[in-house]
């Protein structure tokens, strides 16, 4: 085993679909083809999001797929003392401040305009926590393995929420501190994340946590240039081998690894072994999208 260690990191709002497959295949296979650790992380920060037995499939599928992880499954859901604790971090060092301000009262400005920065608004209202992105990390920019050198202003993008007025916890700081706490050196995804990574970036810097090496994907977009979800009713994988076998052979040419054609029937292990041994981040082409193919779109049920 080298030092590498990658995750896969799904939220269980449903049952993966394509465009989740994608993000999965490429971080299993940036992991294995150097020896590396895989490890499955359930983000279920969000419970009202997360139907039951959703992440009971995500599970299944990954297990159907071949795509078996190291470890035991990480959730967020028992994270709550170390979230708190890096909040608390934060606060201490006047990176974070609490906000009343509903969306409603800034809609006419791109981001929050950080009105609550020197002094709660309606502190009798719920408050939510926003990071002082003004204060951070300026500029952020790192060397995206497939996006090449990356620049951003975090104050910019705005105070992104850290904790939300319902109590919950923010995508943002939930990521950093599980990423650091699991010891990941690989962050593999989706394009759609790449202009979170500044907030992420400055979350690291103020915490004092490494910084990952980033490689954000093409995004699988359905016809009507939405990214596949849930939402927009991309079908879930599926969990019989007969269905998985072309479907894993689509999902290695949409990350342009060119698989043999005589590969598309063969068992995923079969198909798995020869990713693993020829994988290449080089030949996938930079582009933010790509289109799914009809068959990538159709009900996989057999
Ligand atoms: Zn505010």
């Amino acid at each position: 085993m080298t030092g590498y260690r990658g995750r896969f990191a799904p939220t269980p709002s449903g049952a993966l679909h394509f465009g989740s497959l994608i993000a999965a295949l490429a971080s299993f296979l940036d992991a294995r083809r150097v020896g590396g650790h895989w490890l499955l992380r359930i983000e279920d920060i969000d419970p009202p999001r997360c139907p039951p037995g959703a992440a009971d499939t995500i599970l299944r599928q990954l297990e159907a797929f071949g795509l078996h992880w190291d470890g035991p499954t990480r959730w967020q859901h028992d994270r709550d003392e170390a979230y708190a604790a890096a909040l608390e971090r934060l606060r201490s060092q006047d990176l974070a401040y609490p906000c009343s301000c509903s969306r409603k009262q800034w809609r006419d400005f791109p981001t929050y305009p950080g009105w609550c920065r020197h002094g709660v608004q309606e502190p009798d209202k719920p408050l939510a926590w926003r990071l002082r992105s003004d204060k951070g990390l300026r500029p952020v920019t790192w060397q995206d393995r497939l996006f090449n050198t990356q620049r951003f202003d975090p104050a910019a993008l705005g105070d992104v929420v850290l904790k939300r007025k319902d109590g919950l916890w923010a995508y943002q700081l939930a990521v950093v501190v599980d990423d650091d706490d699991q010891g990941i050196t690989d962050v593999v995804r989706g394009f759609d994340l790449l202009d979170n990574t500044p907030w992420q970036r400055q979350l690291q810097h103020a915490l004092g946590l490494a910084e990952p090496r980033y490689l954000h994907l093409p995004l699988v977009m359905n016809r009507d240039g939405q990214k596949l979800s849930k939402q927009n009713l991309a079908p879930a994988l599926p969990e019989d081998e007969r269905a998985i076998r072309p479907l894993l052979h689509r999902a290695l040419a949409t990350l342009d690894q060119a698989p043999p054609e005589t590969l598309a029937l063969a068992p995923a292990a079969e198909q798995l072994d020869w990713a693993i041994a020829h994988w290449d981040v080089d030949r996938i082409r930079p582009e933010a999208a790509r289109p799914a193919t009809d068959a990538d779109m159709a009900a996989h049920t057999p």
